[in-house]
């Protein structure tokens, strides 16, 4: 039997078993898709706390102290890209503005129509593809195993580990019979470009436009409730010619590749510990929406800390 099972191998599954084995432990993960079919390679996937207060606030702030060493190695996946942030309405300065970097207000000359404000700010800008395979290697490198498998029920597992950490994703809607998840349908393409010095995104983060280490990766949508994981070549279009309007290059620019992911969207982050048995408990984590990455770090944290306690 072993100590631990990780469900989910998406940017909250691996954060976590890394977690767990600088902790200590030696997690195994089961998971039905591998991490380069996950929602978590489809996201932007830049660093985004704007909104965020509580444990949020919290796990978004060890995030990023996490993420802005890596940003120095580009062979991580993570590089730190100047981004303009703009608003439809006055912002106050957000509460992380002097843990970054570089952080200044958008000049009005550089306000696209219809916005009223903005931030220019060096955040820590993720390209899953590569992030997530050297998390992978990294979990394998330390003595993990990944397994393959389509776990129907957490009951199934409780012979198995005596702990069991559900990052399951939206998958956590059947897997923790929990009705409050819901798909938020997301669909983005990777241009070939690398003439954009500078990352946009509004304040509703549709309309993004993201420079990474692998091209640069724009969108977007967000459509609640949307189970569809199939490629909409219309919505493709569209959203192509929303950032031509802002990056008129990235009109003509090649697609490498196109992605859909399905945002596990809730009321609130799921982290909690839950006994299954007298023998098993269950780390419930999911539930990140649009800002795992941001939290990834956090809740990784916090996940370990709670193994701690129960193990
Ligand atoms: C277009 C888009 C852009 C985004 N941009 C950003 C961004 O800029 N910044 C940011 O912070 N976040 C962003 N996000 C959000 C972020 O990608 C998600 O919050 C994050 O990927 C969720 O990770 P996860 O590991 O919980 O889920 P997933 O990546 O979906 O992984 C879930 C894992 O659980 C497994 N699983 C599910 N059910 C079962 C089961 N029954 N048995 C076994 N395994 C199971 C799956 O196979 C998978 O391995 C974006 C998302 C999208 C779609």
């Amino acid at each position: 039997m072993s100590e631990i099972i990780v469900i989910g191998s998406g940017v909250i599954g691996l954060s976590a078993a890394l977690d767990l084995q600088a902790a200590g432990f030696q997690p195994r993960i089961l998971t039905r898709d591998l991490p380069q079919a996950t929602t978590s390679v489809a996201a932007g996937a830049m660093w985004s706390a704007s909104d965020l207060d509580g444990r949020l606030r919290r796990w978004a702030e060890v995030s990023l102290r996490r993420f802005l060493p890596l940003a120095e190695a580009p062979v991580s996946g993570v590089t730190l890209q100047r981004m303009r942030e703009v608003y439809a309405q006055p912002v106050p300065d957000p509460w992380y503005r002097d843990l970054l970097p570089f952080f200044a207000r958008v000049p009005a000359r550089h306000m696209p129509p219809h916005m009223q404000d903005g931030y220019l700010m060096d955040l820590p800008m993720v390209a899953p593809p590569l992030y997530l395979s050297k998390l992978q290697a990294e979990f394998l490198g330390n003595g993990g195993s990944i397994e393959t498998r389509a776990v129907a029920s957490l009951s199934e597992l409780s012979d198995e580990a005596a702990l069991l950490v559900n990052c399951s994703g939206v998958g956590a809607r059947e897997l923790a019979d929990d009705a409050e998840v819901y798909p938020i349908r997301g669909q983005t393409i990777l241009l070939e470009s690398h003439d954009i010095a500078q990352g946009y995104m509004d304040n509703a983060a549709v309309d993004h436009i993201f420079p990474r280490g692998d091209g640069v990766l724009v969108g977007g949508i967000k459509v609640a409730g949307d189970w569809n994981r199939q490629l909409d070549p219309a919505v493709s279009a569209d959203i192509i010619s929303r950032v031509a309007k802002i990056e008129p290059s990235l009109g003509r620019a090649k697609a490498l590749r196109q992605f859909v992911g399905l945002r596990p969207g809730r009321a609130e982050v799921r982290l909690e510990a839950e006994r299954l048995s007298e023998s098993c408990a269950v780390i419930h984590n999911y539930g990140h929406a649009a800002i795992g990455y941001t939290l990834s770090w956090g809740c990784a944290a916090e996940v370990a800390a709670l193994a701690r306690n129960l193990l």
